[in-house]
Order: C-alpha cells, then sequence, then structure tokens
C-alpha cells in the first residue's frame, strides 16, 4: 500500500461533486445541472475566467464498474486582454470535459499512478483540476481582439485602430535629427 495523505475536500466546495447519491452499480447515472461560482480564477495571464464569475454545469455521472465517469460541459464567462493593443475582451467559453475517477481502493486504484487516472476522494469528485485543464487547452496563448490586429504605434503607444492612417512621428524624428545637426556644427 503506497497510501499518500490526501487533502480533504470540502464537500460545500462549487467544483466538488458528492456522488453519495449515485449508485454504486454500473450504468446508474445521475445529472448535475447547476450554476456555481469559480472557486478560483481558471485561465492564463492574458485571459481566464474570473474567481467568482459565474460557472454553468450541465453534468452527467455515470457509475462503471472501477469508479465514476464525468461527462458533460462547463460554460463561463471568460475576460482578458488583447495581446497586442490590450483592449478589454469579454466572450463565453463552453469546454465539453469528459473524465473517469477511480473509487478508492479499486483495482484502477492499485494499479495505475493518480496522475494517470483521478481518484474519488470517499463519495466525493475534485472537478476543479478537471476543469481548470479544460479550461486553460481550449484559451489562446496569444489572445487578439481580431486577427488582423495591428496592435499599437510603437512611438506613442495609442492603438493603430484610434490613430489617423497618415499617423507618423517623423516630425519629432526629424526635430531631433535637426538637433543632432546643431551639436556637430558647434
Ligand atoms: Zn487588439
Ligand atoms: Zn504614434
Amino acid at each position: 500500500m503506497q497510501q499518500q495523505p490526501k487533502t480533504h475536500l470540502n464537500p460545500r466546495s462549487p467544483l466538488v461533486l458528492d456522488t453519495r447519491e449515485l449508485p454504486r452499480r454500473p450504468g446508474a447515472m445521475r445529472t448535475v445541472s447547476r450554476a456555481v461560482e469559480a472557486p478560483d480564477r481558471l485561465g492564463l495571464d492574458l485571459i481566464g475566467v474570473p474567481k467568482g464569475a459565474t460557472l454553468d454545469l450541465d453534468l452527467r455521472l455515470e457509475s462503471v464498474s472501477e469508479g465514476v465517469l464525468v461527462s458533460g460541459t462547463v460554460t463561463g464567462a471568460v475576460e482578458g486582454e488583447c495581446g497586442r493593443c490590450l483592449a478589454a475582451l469579454g466572450e463565453t467559453l463552453t469546454v465539453r470535459i469528459q473524465e473517469l475517477f477511480a473509487y478508492e481502493n479499486s483495482t484502477t486504484d492499485e494499479t495505475t499512478d493518480e496522475d494517470e487516472v483521478r481518484r474519488l476522494q470517499g463519495d466525493l469528485i475534485d472537478l476543479e483540476p478537471v476543469v481548470r485543464d479544460a479550461v486553460v487547452t481550449a484559451l489562446p496563448t496569444n489572445p487578439l481582439c481580431r486577427e488582423d490586429c495591428p496592435g499599437l504605434c510603437a512611438e506613442c503607444g495609442e492603438p493603430w485602430d484610434d490613430l489617423p492612417a497618415d499617423h507618423t512621428h517623423d516630425q519629432i524624428d526629424a526635430r531631433w535629427a535637426a538637433l543632432t545637426q546643431l551639436r556637430t556644427e558647434e
């Protein structure tokens, strides 16, 4: 037995599922359809589901011989900013999840590692890492407000979208050039 000390799950945590209502008989099924608050931020640096945002869970819990198969969708509002122009981004993201959680002391529990197959803790399922992985995978690492976002002017930092087409900093450059010239003439 190589039992590792386990952190105890809080059954009232929004992304912890209680399977007590689900008979441990293969084929038994329960649905979970509810809105919860994201217990933590889920996502990447520039984009993610903020802590406290509403997550709509639409899940099916199915008893299989070695554990519980959780499948369905999680939907939440994503907030972020464009990687080029820093404009605020907001969209609704739906991720599909499908994950097996093995019963403690089942054959699967004894023959696989916890990073291969997730485990139930007693009757509880910790869905947070699964949702987190699915959200992170679905999000772009370099989010853009639109595919051809021109970004910011490197000189003044204004978004190109807000600047006139002939925007340029040549004038300033010319003045600097003149100053440089004066100095060399001294
Ligand atoms: Zn942009
Ligand atoms: Zn500029």
